[in-house]
């Protein structure tokens, strides 16, 4: 098995006179892509992960709501399907469309794939959820999704939104978290909910072997316990996208000492927001301010 290539260099610091990718593109390994939003069209610039199996291959997430110019995600998966079946020519290949969860900066871009076909596009609630991928204890248990020798694990890791799951794939030995875990702001809705799917998913990394973890942003800068303003679309100096099983367990055991805090929490590669934090979103604008003024 090779190693997933986890050395990824995301164009962060352009500003809006400038023409950067709206979706950057970096193969993790053969049968691997991750894609991401830029942010001069969303600050979330969310990262989105294609996986290809032998009979399907599962996209995961769409992405948000371009506020300037296109998305063009429909055209660029088609591409990177294309380019993947012509070194692995087959017939009637699917695409199914599923999310790490529902808020609209990772569904925004569903619409496009609605007439496409051989696609199945994954509902939004945690039932839809469940019943597709078979996940019948929700929001306990694991049930194996199967893109053709290519057998994923679902986890249900409701907790910052109720129909949240962490994907596990053999192929890459990688966790894909969505927003439960990952180098931002991990913005709590249901506390119990998210420190019983930080446990389940402790305890899956125990007895699986796991690479890296990786969510769906980053806004985290590289210097420890410091993030970007929310809202900010300039990441110069970005925290690396990776975290590791030990960054997991990290966050498992901030989340367990917080609990009984609401209020903004920071670590070092990591910020837990138990509750509304309306201090800390008011620092926040604050901050975004003082950036776009001053360029920082
Ligand atoms: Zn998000």
């Amino acid at each position: 098995m090779t190693d997933p290539d986890l050395a990824m260099r995301w164009s962060t610091t352009a500003r809006p006179d400038e023409t950067a990718p709206t979706i950057q593109v970096h193969w993790l390994m053969a049968n691997t892509v991750i894609l991401r939003q830029g942010l001069e069209q969303t600050a979330e610039a969310p990262l989105l992960y294609l996986l290809f199996g032998e009979h399907s291959a599962l996209l995961l997430d769409t992405g948000d709501h371009a506020s300037r110019g296109d998305f063009p995600l429909r055209s660029t998966v088609d591409g990177l399907v294309e380019r993947w079946l012509l070194e692995h020519p087959r017939a009637g290949y699917e695409l199914v469309v599923a999310h790490t969860h529902a808020h609209g900066d990772h569904v925004a871009g569903d619409g496009q794939f609605i007439h496409r076909d051989a696609t199945r596009i994954v509902g939004h609630g945690a039932a839809a959820v469940a019943s597709f991928f078979g996940l019948h204890e929700w929001p306990r248990g694991t049930a194996e999704f199967d893109l053709g020798a290519r057998v994923l694990q679902m986890i249900p890791t409701p907790g910052h939104h109720p129909s949240a799951v962490t994907v596990y794939d053999p192929a890459t030995r990688i966790l894909l978290t969505g927003d439960t875990v990952y180098p931002g702001r991990l913005y709590v809705d249901d506390f119990p909910a998210f420190e019983s799917s930080l446990s389940a998913l402790c305890d899956f990394a125990a007895a699986h072997p796991v690479t890296a973890v990786l969510g769906a942003h980053i806004e985290m800068t590289a210097r420890p316990g410091r993030d970007f303003p929310r809202g900010s679309t300039r990441h110069p100096n970005e925290a690396p996208l990776t975290l590791s099983v030990a960054d997991l367990r990290h966050v498992r055991d901030a989340a367990a000492r917080v609990a009984r805090r609401p209020g903004a929490h920071r670590f070092s590669n990591f910020i837990i927001w138990n509750g509304p934090c309306r201090r800390e979103a008011a620092l926040q604008r604050i901050r975004l301010q003082f950036s776009r003024l001053f360029g920082r």
